[in-house]
């Protein structure tokens, strides 16, 4: 068995198309460090319907969500409802806006919008979404379940290259690991067999970057562990000990994630 390279990933060219029967990718002008080639904007059809699903409508930029319009009105086509993985800036800020241009509601974890829950069902034109919680990159984070394609589109959960960070004090290291198993668990009952990010290429191999995910998180671990141990006293002395792998200008994002870890091994690990 070939162990799973996600570094194959970065060498993948990625831009707005079409990437499954039901998919449509709308690539975001927001390039970053954070963002990777910019925010996924994914619009969701069933084949022969004319209703889409948009799910995290992005930044607001309005060069963007015409982009969007006019990849959800193809072939008479219209937006029935948006949905948003989490609340951070780059996946929700257009909301409203998008609200305004569509008519269609817009639905999130808790906040101001329409709630969501884990386990909810949503039927749109015949294209089913299961919503799947999973906390950990912040306390909000839903990835949402395309059944017809056995794909779960995890906004920042897992992303389509590198790894992601727990951006505490929203996010929780303990709850981040949880969700990560329970992927993990779908992924290995055949549930789940791609992934849909909000960032970056579509990964084809679900259960292989999942393995790569929980792998890559037991070492930072033990990296933020050993660094403390040699007598790191700060958050940032700890990435700058454990984190030599990183470039510096993912340093404060981070910090954000060694201040998960040491609250993590503080809570579960003393004593
Ligand atoms: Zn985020």
């Amino acid at each position: 068995m070939t162990a799973y390279d996600q570094s194959t990933q970065a060498g993948r060219t990625w831009a707005s198309g079409p990437v499954t029967d039901r998919a449509y990718c709308v690539l975001a002008g927001n390039p970053g460090v954070m963002t990777l080639d910019g925010t996924n904007t994914w619009v969701l059809r069933e084949p022969g319907s004319h209703e889409c699903v948009v799910i995290d409508p992005g930044p607001l930029d309005e060069a963007h969500l015409q982009g969007v319009m006019t990849a959800a009105t193809r072939d008479d086509g219209r937006v029935a409802l948006t949905l948003l993985t989490h609340d951070h800036a780059d996946h929700a800020e257009a909301a409203t806006r998008f609200g305004e241009l569509t008519g269609a509601p817009v639905r999130q974890l808790g906040r101001a919008h329409d709630d969501l829950a884990d386990g909810d069902r949503l039927l749109v034109g015949g294209l089913e979404l299961l919503v799947v919680a999973t906390p950990g990159h912040t306390g909000d984070s839903l990835s949402f379940l395309l059944t017809a394609e056995n794909a779960l589109l995890t906004g920042d959960t897992v992303l389509g290259r590198g790894t992601t960070v727990v951006a505490w004090p929203d996010g929780k290291l303990v709850d981040y690991l949880h969700s990560l198993g329970r992927i993990e668990h779908l992924t290995l009952a055949g549930t789940v067999t791609r992934i849909l990010p909000g960032h970056g290429p579509d990964l084809p191999d679900a259960a292989g970057v999942l393995r790569f995910y929980l792998e890559h998180r037991a070492e930072r671990l033990d990296q933020v562990r050993a660094a403390v141990a040699s007598g790191a006293r700060t958050p940032r002395e700890v990435v700058e000990i454990a984190y030599t792998d990183a470039p510096q200008a993912n340093w404060a994002a981070a910090e954000l994630s060694v201040r998960a870890q040491l609250d993590y091994l503080h809570a579960h690990l003393s004593g």
